[in-house]
């Protein structure tokens, strides 16, 4: 017979099954995952190594199995400490998951960046037996991000760093400068007249030219000074670990004479020539923005001086910069808040005596400094662009005064206004000048413009033409400080113009006959030519039929002396100071009264 025992193993096989199903999955995963699937025993001996990882690696599951972790060439050796560090948390049961990236050898000895995903697999009684790892290759968006950092921290044409690394680099400098106490050189380099270079030759050129200058004084400098291109054609050196106290100076000089050097682009030799400006520390400034400003600074002081030489940041640079700046600042305020005021100083006719023009001369009342006279601050307004600005104030308020004095019966006094150079050349003033005029009801016969000739030098084509517009509006031209410009006499016979104002420090000099005493003047040389030239630039008007105005009059010799050459109008402190609006009129009246024109007392 036979004899049979059944148990019921449903359970088991269910669970069996299970598990040949998970296994099944596990290995479809492991097999199809674009990650490599590798596991290491306790011994961190290789025990799985997947056809992914074959390909990532290129070795293959034979060749590594049973292989322990070191030994062989698979971890960079830099990244080796922190890889031990991380499988020893694993294995010790401190930690259930890892993540790390690092670098790994392929098979044919290349580089590769991986990230390793760890997880520490356990028995029942939470005994670490292996450890998982999931690895992937990421060494193409390592590089994309590297390619990335590199370009948000160099400069595309030059491929020297930009103003963000310089920031980084500079203070890493000064920080070590800082420990080791030594000194740092900052110096700030500007091409000069870059942009003709651009305008003549063109764009692709002018990058060479960039790229050509960049190489050379990347080849002038020691390994460890930084070269930064920071915009357009500005660079900046930082040196450190100075030689000595010359280093500076020496590397300054080698710069220049390299960027003067000719370059030779696309069959062009080019001459260029560099201002370049340099900040130490400590002394100059002990952080970077500092140092920066301050090297700018006195690079643009090496560019007023003539530009192609170098000058080093002084104290006293920075505070007249600081000094600039204030008055801008409280110049914007006061073209808002009203603190600017014309005064007016009459121009008188010598031969009758009578007042029939002004000259508006602008003031400023400022609140924190008092009176400021236009030379403190016109040829700032003209460098920052307030110039615009303040032209159209004069304009406005010059054109109110004389509606106003015709209305008070004043009668025809000709108001005479100061233009600048950024008034010529903007391309709004006219049509900008014909609203005021009209919204003022002002005629323009009763104004009179005055315009120096440094102030033309520029474009003197451009400027003649704008004087030519003003003057078919029905305005009269005078040019001011006659004598102290360029003074070209061709230039004189074309230019539209009515009046020559011979400048004040002629006039001075009226008095200073040859052979007096006082007739050498170590700043202005000989005095005495100022008779020669005064009645000089009179008879010069009288031939090309224009007006003659003699300015800073302020002694009844130089009015007698003026009478007799036969100029036309003085206007001078011996007149009358330039005077506030009221005063003005006040001085005006008073002396109708009490002082008949000559002329009539002549005839009487
Ligand atoms: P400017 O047009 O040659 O003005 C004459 C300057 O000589 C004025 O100086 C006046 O106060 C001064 N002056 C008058 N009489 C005498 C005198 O007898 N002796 C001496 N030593 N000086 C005398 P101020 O007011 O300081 O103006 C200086 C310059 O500023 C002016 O020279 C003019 O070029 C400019 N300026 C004045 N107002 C304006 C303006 O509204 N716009 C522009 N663009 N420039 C202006
Ligand atoms: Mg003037
Ligand atoms: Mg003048």
């Amino acid at each position: 017979g036979y004899y049979a025992t059944s148990s019921d193993i449903h359970e088991q096989k269910t669970v069996e099954e299970e598990l040949r199903r998970t296994n099944t999955i596990l290995s479809a995963h492991f097999d199809n995952t674009p990650l490599a699937v590798m596991e290491w025993d306790t011994a961190l001996r290789i025990v799985r190594w997947s056809g992914q990882a074959e390909s990532i690696f290129g070795w293959s599951a034979s060749e590594t199995l049973r292989r322990p972790l070191s030994g062989w060439r698979l971890l960079y050796e830099d990244d080796e400490a922190s890889v031990s560090e991380m499988i020893k948390g694993l294995m010790e049961g401190r930690e259930r998951h890892a993540t790390l990236l690092h670098r790994n050898y392929r098979k044919d000895g290349s580089v590769i960046w991986v990230e390793w995903h760890n997880s520490a697999l356990r028995d029942g009684s939470g005994k670490v037996i292996s450890i998982l790892t999931l690895a992937q290759d990421v060494s193409s968006r390592m590089q994309a991000e590297e390619r990335l950092q590199f370009m948000a921290t160099h400069d595309g044409l030059t491929s020297l760093p930009n103003s963000v690394l310089l920031n980084d680099r500079l203070e890493a400098t000064l920080s070590r400068a800082l420990r080791a106490r030594s000194r740092v050189a900052v110096m700030f380099l500007d091409l000069d007249h870059f942009k003709d270079v651009n305008d003549t030759l063109g764009h692709r050129v002018g990058d060479l030219l960039l790229k050509e200058v960049s190489r050379r004084i990347r080849a002038a400098l020691r390994q460890i000074d930084v070269l930064a291109r920071i915009s357009g054609d500005e660079f900046v050196v930082v040196l450190e670990d100075l030689p000595d106290e010359d280093a500076p100076d020496h590397v300054a000089r080698k710069i220049l004479d390299e960027v003067r050097r000719p370059f030779q682009i696309e069959g062009h030799e080019i001459h260029v020539s560099g201002s370049l400006g340099l900040a130490l520390y400590p002394e100059d400034g002990t952080d970077s923005e500092t140092l920066l400003k301050n090297a700018d600074a006195a690079m643009y002081q090496a560019k007023e001086l003539g530009r192609n030489g170098f000058r080093a940041f002084s104290m006293e640079l920075g505070q007249r910069r600081a000094h600039r700046r204030t008055i801008e600042t409280a110049l914007r305020r006061a073209l808002k808040s009203d603190e600017l005021r014309l005064h007016f100083q009459p121009i008188m006719d010598i031969k009758d005596g009578r007042v029939t023009r002004a000259e508006a001369l602008l003031r400023w009342y400022d609140p924190g400094h008092g009176l400021v006279l236009p030379a403190g601050f016109i040829p700032l307004a003209e460098e920052s662009g307030l110039g615009h600005a303040v032209g159209h104030w004069v304009l406005d308020a010059a054109s109110r005064q004389a509606r106003a004095w015709r209305d008070a019966g004043l009668g025809d006094i000709v108001v005479c206004v100061n233009l600048s150079a950024s008034q010529l050349r903007d391309t709004a003033m006219l049509a900008d000048l014909k609203k005021t005029l009209q919204r003022n009801g002002c005629e323009p016969s009763w104004l009179q413009f005055e315009i120096t000739e440094t102030s033309m030098v520029r474009d003197v084509e451009g400027a003649s033409l704008v004087l030519a517009k003003l003057r078919a509006l029905g305005m009269r031209i005078a040019i001011d400080d006659f004598g102290t410009g360029f003074s070209s006499l061709s230039h004189l016979r074309t230019l539209p113009v009515d009046v020559l104002k011979v400048d004040k420090a002629f006039v001075a000099d009226i008095d200073a006959r040859p052979g007096s005493k006082n007739t050498r003047d170590p700043e202005r040389g000989d005095r005495a030519g100022g008779a020669a030239i005064v009645s000089a630039v009179i008879g010069l008007a009288r031939g090309l039929g224009l007006d003659v105005v003699a300015e800073g009059v302020e002694k009844q010799e130089q009015l007698d002396f003026l009478k007799a050459q036969g100029c036309a109008a003085a206007q001078g402190y011996l007149i009358c100071q330039p005077l506030p609006a009221d005063e003005f009129e006040a001085w005006l009246r008073s002396r109708a009264r009490r002082k008949p024109p000559r002329k009539k007392r002549l005839t009487s």
